[in-house]
């Protein structure tokens, strides 16, 4: 394989209701070696999700026992509960070749770039807030409490777009995808991606 045997890492955040779960989910779908790094968290699983596929669910004590034994590459309290990036889960899934996506917030973005110089990040924007407003209101689980608490994260969120190393608006989804894909696309054909051992051969 042309490319090197350890994965790229990118990092994914939005405001709540601009689609980075579904935009994530899609382009592990459409593009090969390349996987959702599954996170822990404190939040009580929604409906229909499943255990240690959409995230490992567990309860506060033991978070804070995986914070102390340094199991976190990152985490952070959002919405009033804890996630965290699992660093093994990360390595494991980068070891065995796959580009690895992180979708977390931006606190967690923050500390990524702090602790891994070399991950992409892309912010994911609503087209603008009032689209945000009807997309968090069309679901159904949301009450009109946490519809006005998400807007105004979201409002502080998007402020921290200039962090990211690229920004993409999903107005329509089948584009923002294409872009996505782009993304991933381009960092897999970056000059410092190429394995010297497939350089060696190549040249013989
Ligand atoms: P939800 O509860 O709706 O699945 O996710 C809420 C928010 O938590 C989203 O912005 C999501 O990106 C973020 N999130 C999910 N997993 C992690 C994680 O491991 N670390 C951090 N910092 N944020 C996360």
């Amino acid at each position: 394989m042309m490319r090197k045997a350890r994965g790229s890492l990118f990092i994914v955040s939005a405001p709540s209701g601009a689609g980075k779960t579904t935009l994530c989910q899609q382009l592990t779908s459409f593009l090969p070696d390349i996987r959702q790094s599954v996170s822990f968290t404190t939040r009580p699983p929604r409906r229909g999700e499943v255990n240690d596929k959409d995230y490992t669910f567990i309860g506060e004590e033991e978070f804070r026992k995986l914070i102390a034994d340094g199991e976190f590459l990152e985490w952070a309290k959002v919405h009033g509960n804890l996630y965290g990036t699992s660093r093994s889960r990360l390595e494991k899934l980068r070891e065995e070749g796959n580009d690895a996506i992180l979708d977390i917030d931006i606190q967690g973005a923050r500390q990524v770039r702090a602790a891994d110089g070399h991950g992409v990040s892309i912010f994911i924007l609503p087209p603008s807030l009032s689209v945000l407003r009807a997309r968090l209101a069309s679901r159904m689980s949301n009450s009109p409490e946490e519809i006005e608490l998400r807007m105004n994260r979201a409002k502080e969120e998007i402020m921290e777009y200039k962090n990211y190393d690229y920004v993409i608006v999903n107005k329509v989804f089948g584009e923002a995808l294409e872009r996505l894909k782009a993304v991933v696309i381009a960092e897999r054909s970056r000059a410092d991606r190429v394995d010297p051992e497939w350089m060696r051969n190549i040249m013989q």
